[in-house]
């Protein structure tokens, strides 16, 4: 059932050959179809969540595979966990074509990989569908049984971090008292970041294209509204994208009126010449893959035995790690997003120079 591509089948695909390896998932007896890519072990075994998207075409898949698992690599190493970049992605619409006979086949593929992919919950996939892999293979984090569940809590505390972090190296201020915050997307991390931030003190404005959730946010915090199209231009002294990404792009960025853009929405850059964009703007950019690794510590640390308190600390820290890139893009002038790739990278180097000595 499981077929490793050769290099020459996915030569002209970008971002396949910065890759340790890429299987591909097609078993007929349960429809299941994707891939796995494992993009960087340095640190430790691939750690990435397995997706579920009714993808057009296998190349589509498989594109997108190859740039989740890159992602997670930095990730991680941004996190300071002991663990590399992968993804899984199935080919499928998570509505109707899950079958528990497809996610055990997928956890077969997973075993055959011997450890050094292990897979969890992403858009698409639920922690019903990871026990059911956990079936077949012992490679699966946030099944039902273990760990701590749901990710989007630490995430939510992570972000709130990192925004205090990027208010003290922005504003010199301690706390987010007088300061309004535009959160645009109210899902589970968008409206539990949008209660701390409320409880902190700060005033917020919301938005979100599912009124249901802006109604609550509007009874539960007081907050003002805009219109989601509009959030990124809202009065407000921090924007937070906490829905899609491309959030920031070369149309959206002349329009930010926020000193600060920190938010858990995933590839906010349209471009990475947003970067710049920011940059020369004089707005503070937290990256994303920084301020929102507070899921992904909760999927990596929360194991039997380890406390919480260990993992919400390790999610906290996340502060810090933002407030030394901050610290360091103004002190090389450059961009918070060009430091946190440097960062990245340092850690891969040291880490083969030591496993090299
Ligand atoms: P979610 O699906 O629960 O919430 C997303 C919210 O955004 C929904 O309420 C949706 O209606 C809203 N939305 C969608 N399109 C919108 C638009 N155009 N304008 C305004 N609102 C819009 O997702 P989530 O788990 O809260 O994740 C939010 C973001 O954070 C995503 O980009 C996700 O990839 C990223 N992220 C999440 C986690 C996690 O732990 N859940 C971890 C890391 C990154």
């Amino acid at each position: 059932m499981l077929e490793t591509l050769k290099a020459t089948d996915l030569a002209g695909h970008a971002g396949y050959r910065d890759h340790e390896k890429v299987v591909a998932l097609g078993d007929e007896n349960t429809g299941l179809r994707g891939f796995i890519a494992i993009h960087d072990t340095t640190l430790g075994p691939a750690l990435g969540g397995c997706r579920m998207w009714n993808y057009a075409d296998e190349a589509t898949a498989l594109t997108d595979a190859l740039r989740l698992s890159a992602g997670m690599t930095a990730k991680n190493a941004l996190a300071n966990l002991d663990y590399g970049g992968g993804k899984a992605v199935i080919i499928g619409d998570p509505r109707n074509a899950k079958t528990p006979d497809m996610f055990r086949a997928l956890g077969l593929a997973i075993d055959s990989l011997g450890g050094r992919y292990i897979t969890a919950e992403d858009v698409g996939v639920s922690a019903a569908d990871m026990d059911f892999a956990a079936q077949t293979t012992a490679h699966v984090r946030g099944t039902s049984a273990a760990g701590l569940g749901d990710p989007s809590p630490f995430t939510a505390l992570g972000v709130f971090h990192g925004i205090l972090a990027a208010v003290s190296e922005r504003f010199g201020a301690t706390g987010l008292a007088g300061l309004t915050v535009s959160v645009k997307g109210l899902g589970s991390v968008g409206f539990r970041l949008a209660e701390r931030l409320s409880d902190a003190g700060a005033r917020l404005i919301v938005s979100d294209v599912n009124h249901d959730a802006v109604k609550r946010a509007v009874k539960a915090f007081g907050a003002a509204t805009v219109d989601a199209a509009d959030a990124h231009g809202a009065a407000a002294d921090i924007f937070a994208p906490c829905a899609l990404g491309g959030d920031l792009n070369v149309g959206t960025i002349p329009e930010i009126r926020a000193a600060i853009v920190a938010g858990a929405a995933n590839n906010q850059l349209a471009e990475a010449a947003d970067a710049d964009r920011l940059h020369r703007r004089g707005i503070l950019y937290a990256p994303d893959f920084a301020i929102n690794a507070g899921g992904v510590i909760s999927v990596a640390l929360g194991l039997p035995g380890v406390s919480r308190r260990r993992v919400v600390d390790k999610v906290e820290a996340i502060g810090a790690t933002l407030a030394a890139i901050f610290a360091r893009a103004r002190a090389e002038n450059r961009t918070t997003a060009a430091i946190a790739d440097q960062l990245v990278e340092e850690r891969l180097l040291a880490a083969r120079a030591r496993s090299a000595a």
